[in-house]
């Protein structure tokens, strides 16, 4: 989108192109950023770089299209109908793509310049990821944000909008609290401005994001402009009535209307009036405690085994994104959470009608993006009859409650019949035929007997229809061909058509047949009569036509006229979608309402991990709960307990349950109490992050620093393993001091899971620390993880019965459990010097035998011991056990 004076077809005519050469490099080098979709008849078709990109992207044949200066133009193309999902992996693969269509029809075109003039054509939208509308491109089960990033005068505004749903929002924010408000936005694109770029720490903020960001000139950040954009666009002689906004954010917000306008190229109007978020209002999760709980995706970036798959039992598209945002955004007002909690609880009553109200609501359409796509002139027949189906579905649903529950009253109350909305739905069931087709101009979505001069028009092109199979017989007795057919094709319209064969029969009566075309095996012909009545027929049906696309626009109108009570209907549905969901989850999978106060409690009784509990639900394994009393004199917790306890899962689980809490949804407990968290934090695992030139220790460090300086007494903290990365003595100095901090100077609660057992003997020091370890029981030789959590210390890992578990050869278990004795029994110094020397490897590894000498070693042998699992490990362990 250059901003730069437009080069004219004429400058390229000039330079020796062809005319429409000449017209395509005018339209291209005004878009320059985008792979430009020129509109040629039936496809859409790419020529010079923009194909050779666009073949490789597409998988499709790259050929030719003529020469300009010399040079074969480079071309393929995609046709017109089948367009969505090409645009689809156009824009997967990070490009912007220019639309770009014929503005004129060819008969236009010869009026104004003669036969030879060239229709013109223009581009009439961008698509880019945030911009677009289309069901068959977007998720349907979460938003699709735009977002704008700015520094005004100091302050750094953000705004964000999903144009699929119309939905605006602003925040005032810092550098500091910046990746946490982005991952959980996860927007598609950030624009942003140079300034913002130059500065170092926002630049490291937003680099994660990649291609999502996209740098803009400085002129459509500027605030005096923005505002006077915003007061024009929402028509209105000051922004007072929506909030009192800050500079940032007016600029944000300005940028973001003035992108979108110059993208879809016409005045949108369907964006709803800002909002102003307040980040204290919402729970602060870090990108890494998102991505360590993995909220809505899982460490992989897949849906299925994240939080979010496990609890969504949403049936409608609108309830599923109100979900994933809600999931995402946590809130830390109490008494906003607890009227979530009472639609729950309403909805539980044995009283409420929760599975017909299920029923209903599968029934009932995407209505909120359905009417942004009419808003913005791209609604199709479909998104008429979802409007109609969302009305009749709503009142549906308000029928079921005979007396509306309190919770669910504000509800319900934009569901019932309503003069206003009940004459839309009126009209647009008169007037829809039963079968829609997905595009607009395809015409036949106007019932018969609606409008009697289309009924009249479509009597005429059908008469049409009827005449020329008429003429077909009569053509056939006249010819004597029996075979004789009349056909249709785009490029000829109607003609006769006969074998190679018979084809003298029709020559002999030049009078009436006229030759069109002879093909391999057919000749084709037409006639004066057959011409004159396609040309009538043709007539009928495009004005046939034009009478639908003219009610089409005219029952769009009036939806957009009751545009925001269908909003409030859509939302209402939304949330009342996502309160049954819950409620759903709530009674099959025993979860409780949570009691939320304003202190620092944290009492949760048989607590468990829903995605964990799944998991081995599949297997047939029960899942073990387990309280937890993180506060008053205890809200230190330190873990202690062996490799595979279930450490990690324990203190996850609490992490999550302060998740769903603050949501509004229930916990999967059996009961809880819990004074509202204002940040949770959670490190939990190591990774590198490679991409950022950081190791795993760089990363848990980084991570740590975070907590550290951000956390609040109000906070909950779980950190699982500090210090593992580095040498051992480093690592739980690391790990103590960190330990003392949250102690004595933060105060926050939190769980503290590390295998460091040094660090249990600070208990007699710190008075809020909390020992807790997971029990296991050994038995004949072997441990039995017992997954409960009880108070204590473990006195010992058990990592080296792990790591047999794991299938470590036994040369190396053994040796290592003769150097664990050695270490244990005292000064570790003396005793590594002396293990260097006294006792190489294989002096403790047993006899080698024979690869060939058992099939279980030859098993062994072939194993890489690396690559298994501790389930693999364990499945293989059973498999050797039964070979002896
Ligand atoms: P490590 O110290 O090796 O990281 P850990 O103590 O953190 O181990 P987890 O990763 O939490 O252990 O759990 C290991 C496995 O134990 C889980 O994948 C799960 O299958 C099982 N498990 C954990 N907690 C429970 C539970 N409460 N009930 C049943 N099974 C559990």
């Amino acid at each position: 989108m250059s901003q730069t004076a437009r080069q004219t077809p004429d400058d390229f005519i000039a330079a020796g192109h062809t005319p429409m050469m000449a017209q395509y490099m005018a339209v291209k080098a005004a878009h320059p950023d985008c792979l430009l979709l020129y509109r040629m008849g039936d496809f859409y078709e790419l020529f010079f770089d923009d194909a050779l990109t666009a073949s490789r992207i597409l998988d499709i044949t790259l050929t030719r299209r003529g020469k300009t200066d010399g040079q074969d133009i480079p071309m393929c193309g995609v046709p017109i109908h089948a367009l969505d999902p090409y645009l689809a992996r156009l824009i997967k693969s990070g490009h912007r793509v220019a639309i770009c269509e014929q503005t004129e029809t060819p008969i236009e075109a010869k009026k104004r310049g003669g036969a030879k003039a060239l229709v013109t054509r223009d581009v009439i939208r961008i698509v880019t990821p945030a911009t677009l509308t289309e069901d068959t491109l977007l998720n349907a089960r979460a938003a699709n944000y735009l977002a704008a990033l700015t520094l005004a005068r100091g302050e750094l505004g953000l705004a964000w909008l999903d144009l699929s749903t119309g939905l605006v929002h602003s925040e005032v924010t810092v550098p500091a609290s910046l990746s946490t408000t982005l991952a959980r936005l996860n927007p598609a694109e950030v624009l942003v401005n140079q300034r913002v770029m130059e500065d170092d720490t926002l630049r490291q903020t937003l680099e994660p994001l990649g291609r999502a960001i996209t740098i803009q000139g400085a002129s459509l950040f500027d605030a005096m402009n923005a505002q006077a954009r915003l007061l024009a666009y929402y028509n209105v002689g000051t922004l007072d009535a929506f909030g009192r906004f800050g500079l940032g954010e007016i600029a944000a917000l300005g940028a973001l209307i003035d992108y979108v306008e110059r993208t879809q190229k016409s005045h949108v109007t369907h964006l709803r009036p800002p909002v102003q978020v307040r980040s204290a209002s919402i729970l602060s999760i870090d990108p890494s405690t998102r991505r360590n709980l993995e909220l809505t995706e899982t460490m992989t970036g897949n849906r299925d085994g994240s939080l979010l798959s496990v609890i969504d039992r949403t049936v409608t598209a609108t309830g599923a994104r109100l979900l994933h945002a809600r999931i995402s955004a946590p809130l830390c007002d109490r008494a906003a959470i607890t009227a979530r909690h009472d639609e729950i609880d309403a909805l539980l009553d044995p009283s409420a009608p929760r599975a017909q109200l299920r029923d209903a609501l599968a029934t009932i359409p995407d209505l909120e993006r359905a009417l942004s796509r009419l808003a913005l002139g791209r609604g199709s027949p479909r998104d008429l009859a979802a409007v109609r189906d969302t009305i009749t579905g709503a009142h549906n649903i308000h029928a079921l409650f005979s007396a509306a529950p309190t919770a669910l009253a504000p509800l319900l109350a934009a569901l019932g019949p309503d003069h206003t909305i009940d004459v839309v739905r009126d009209e647009l069931a008169t007037a829809l035929a039963d079968e829609l087709p997905a595009f607009t101009n395809d015409g036949g979505f106007i019932r018969a007997g609606y409008h009697a001069d289309l009924d009249h028009t479509r009597g005429l092109r059908d008469n049409g229809r009827r005449l020329i199979i008429a003429l077909q017989q009569q053509y056939a007795t006249v010819s004597g061909v029996e075979t004789l057919k009349i056909a249709h094709n785009n490029i000829l319209g109607y003609y006769i058509e006969v074998s190679a064969k018979k084809a003298d029969a029709l020559f002999a009566k030049p009078e009436t047949f006229i030759h069109r075309q002879t093909m391999a095996n057919a000749i084709r012909f037409t006639t004066t009569e057959l011409a004159g009545l396609e040309r009538d027929l043709v007539a009928a049906a495009d004005r046939a036509l034009a009478i639908e696309l003219d009610l089409f626009a005219s029952l769009r109108d009036h939806i957009l006229g009751v545009r925001a009570p269908l909003i409030d209907m859509a939302g209402s549905i939304a949330a009342l979608d996502v309160a049954a969901s819950l409620a759903d989850l709530a009674a099959n999978d025993n979860y409780v309402r949570p009691v939320l106060t304003d202190d620092d409690d944290f009492h949760i009784v048989q607590g468990r991990h829903p995605v964990v509990e799944a998991a081995l639900k599949s297997r047939g394994t029960p899942f073990i709960a387990n309280d937890a009393q993180v506060c008053g004199g205890q809200n230190l917790w330190l873990l202690t307990g062996p490799n595979m306890a279930g450490k990690s899962t324990f203190l996850r689980q609490n992490a999550v349950i302060i998740i769903l809490a603050q949501m509004g949804a229930f916990v999967p407990a059996s009961s809880a109490t819990i004074g509202v968290v204002d940040k949770l934090f959670s490190r939990v695992g190591a990774a590198d992050d490679l991409a950022q030139g950081r190791s795993t220790f760089m990363v848990e460090m980084v991570e740590t620093a975070a907590i550290l300086h951000q956390a609040t007494s109000r906070s909950f903290v779980i950190l699982d393993e500090i210090g593992r990365g580095t040498a051992t003595f480093d690592g739980l100095s690391i790990a103590w001091a960190t330990l003392e901090y949250l102690h004595d100077a933060i105060k926050c609660r939190a769980l503290f899971a590390t295998h460091y057992h040094e660090l249990t003997t600070l208990s007699s020091r710190l008075p809020h620390l909390y020992p807790a370890t997971m029990d296991v029981k050994e038995w004949q030789g072997n441990i039995v993880f017992l997954h409960t959590v009880r108070p204590g210390n473990a006195d010992r890992s058990y990592g080296i019965h792990v790591a047999r578990l794991a299938g470590l050869p036994d040369a190396v278990t053994t040796r290592a459990a003769t150097i664990l004795k050695t270490l244990e029994a005292g000064d570790q110094a003396n005793t590594l010097g002396k293990l260097a020397e006294d006792l190489p490897l294989f002096n403790a590894a047993p006899a080698p035998l024979s690869a060939k000498s058992h099939p279980v070693i030859e098993q062994l042998n072939a194993i890489n011991a690396d690559a298994l699992s501790p389930r693999d490990a364990l499945d293989l362990i059973y498999q050797l056990k039964q070979k002896i």
